[in-house]
């Protein structure tokens, strides 16, 4: 696979390094970039950014490079003299670009495929150039309300009740920080000022989520002083939805043991299968013991955006706290994730801390500084770009791409139902299809520890020679002990010719890596 090729104005832009003089400030060792200078830059970079969107596909999705590969094509000691930024800019063209993971290519259908849109990718721009710190609202006034404005946007868009007991929220860095802070919120609210005392002589708290919950659940108990011992894991159905009498059970017995129960996590779009709890039932036990309800939707949860798709998240208005990613499937830049909660009085008291030098006149006023309810101070300006994408798309585009992300995934599950030589693993309710490549020989018989083996082997190796290749990339879970390939559609760039295509390649590879496996054991055996 080729390298992407660059336009002859980036080209004109970027090729006479050598000969490019260093800017006035350079030279004078003094100040900013001179703007002049950062004018012409700014405009080479563009080129690049639009020639790498352009040309995306040509580079293979993982670069086929080997650990430890890069680092010495770097210097390792720091330059002392300044150096051109033509020079700087050809060399990320050169050492940067071809050596990443192309996240925008559309045949990455690993984890959760996302990928950032023009809008989203303008904002990121304005952003920066703002350096705007959204930690108050005196430090960055439209950055605080834009963040209200927009927040309140997304509840509306989906379907979530607004007004006095309704939801209200904020953006943050990753999911992992808003189930930290919403973890943090129900540790607060579960009879003792933690924020003040810490958990010294406390008694023992417990958090409930599935097996196939994601491990930032477990990172935040991890965090929060609830140890890895503070998560209880609650068994699954055979749809990986987490068994509601099995939580019941739970609860119940850790009451009886002392220990006191806190919070229950539902996951709406597990990672490994994208299951759905039942969150409906969940409410009703959350309610009835008197615990808090986080609702991980970091994945699925802006499938809600589509009245008709929402479904499977009936129940979640009435939780605690939800968190949603926009960095996973709206087409947003890494970073941003959606943190929605119909208490965010909590996630203050778990929070808040102002000394004298955050104090401004307007806390006297209804402002919102929204570093009180989370761990860190500095915030970054995410509105904006959450606003450049909701109108650039508006929810009508962003409701037709989602749809038509799940309607792809559900044809390649289709495809796989039909072929007799594979097999589906788990249900597809959204855009992640979890498969295998199974030989029609072996149907009746996959329990069998020696097929079991087999099977695993055959797809791990399906799985390494599809990522080998360039055109596709896709990940694996472990699924009811089977070793599970995942393929999720989330790209704005993918289409119907690449999830084709990664059908093509799973049918010609399997049989293939069948027969040659087969043949090295017979080989073997003689
Ligand atoms: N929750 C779920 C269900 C996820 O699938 C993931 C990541 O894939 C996360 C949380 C963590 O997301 P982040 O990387 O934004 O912390």
């Amino acid at each position: 696979m080729v390298p992407a090729p660059h336009t002859a104005d980036s080209e004109a832009a970027l090729d006479q390094p050598q000969e490019a003089a260093l800017d006035q400030a350079q030279q004078a060792g003094l100040g900013d970039m001179d703007v002049e200078a950062f004018r012409r830059a700014a405009h080479a970079t563009v080129e690049l950014m639009a020639d790498y969107l352009a040309g995306v596909e040509r580079y293979p999705v993982l670069p086929q490079r080997q650990p430890g590969e890069l680092r010495p094509l770097f210097p390792a000691s720091p330059p002392e003299q300044p150096e051109s930024i033509e020079r700087i800019l050809a060399d990320y063209r050169t050492l940067v670009e071809p050596n990443i993971t192309h996240w925008q290519h559309p045949g990455f259908f690993a984890y959760f495929s996302s990928s950032g849109s023009g809008p989203g990718i303008l904002g990121e721009m304005l952003m920066a150039t703002l350096v705007a710190n959204a930690m108050l609202w005196r430090t960055s006034p439209v950055a605080t309300e834009l963040e209200e404005v927009t927040v309140d946007w997304f509840r509306q868009a989906l379907g979530l009740p607004g007004g006095a007991d309704g939801f209200t929220g904020f953006y943050t860095d990753t999911a992992s920080t808003s189930s930290l802070i919403g973890l943090a919120a129900a540790r607060q609210s579960s009879g003792r000022d933690v924020a003040a005392e810490g958990l010294v002589e406390a008694p023992r708290l417990r958090v409930y989520a599935s097996a196939e919950a994601h491990s930032s659940i477990e990172k935040a108990c991890m965090t929060l002083g609830l140890g890895r011992a503070g998560l209880r894991r609650i068994p699954v159905d055979d749809a990986y939805r987490m068994d509601v009498a099995a939580l019941e059970a739970a609860i119940a017995e850790d009451r009886a043991a002392g220990l006191v129960p806190c919070a229950v996590v539902a996951t709406l779009g597990t990672t490994g299968s994208t299951s759905v709890d039942p969150v409906d039932a969940i409410v009703a036990v959350c309610r009835r013991e008197g615990l808090w309800l986080h609702v991980d939707a970091a994945y699925a949860g802006v499938v809600a955006l589509i009245p008709e798709r929402r479904g499977p998240f009936a129940g979640w208005e009435a939780a605690d706290s939800i968190v949603i990613n926009p960095h996973k499937w709206l087409f947003t830049p890494l970073d941003c994730s959606l943190y929605l909660t119909r208490r965010p009085d909590a996630a203050r008291a778990a929070f808040s801390l102002v000394p004298e030098y955050l104090r401004t006149r307007d806390q006297d006023l209804p402002v919102h500084d929204f570093n009180e309810s989370t761990p860190q101070l500095g915030r970054r300006f995410r509105a904006l770009k959450m606003w450049f994408i909701v109108r650039y798309f508006g929810l009508e585009g962003l409701r037709s791409r989602i749809e038509a992300h799940i309607e792809l995934a559900q044809r390649f599950a289709a495809w796989v139902d039909d072929e007799p030589d594979a097999e589906r693993l788990a249900p597809t309710p959204f855009s992640t299809v979890c498969f295998r490549w199974r030989p029609a020989r072996f149907s009746g018989h996959t329990a069998e520890p020696e097929v079991a083996a087999y099977l695993d082997g055959l797809n791990e190796a399906l799985m390494a020679r599809l990522n080998a290749g360039g055109e596709v990339f896709l990940s694996h879970t472990v699924l009811a002990g089977r070793l599970t390939l995942r393929l999720a559609v989330g790209n704005l760039r993918t289409e119907a010719r690449h999830v084709e295509r990664a059908w093509a390649l799973v049918r010609e590879l399997g049989p293939q890596l069948d027969a040659e496996r087969e043949a090295a054991t017979e080989a073997g055996a003689a």
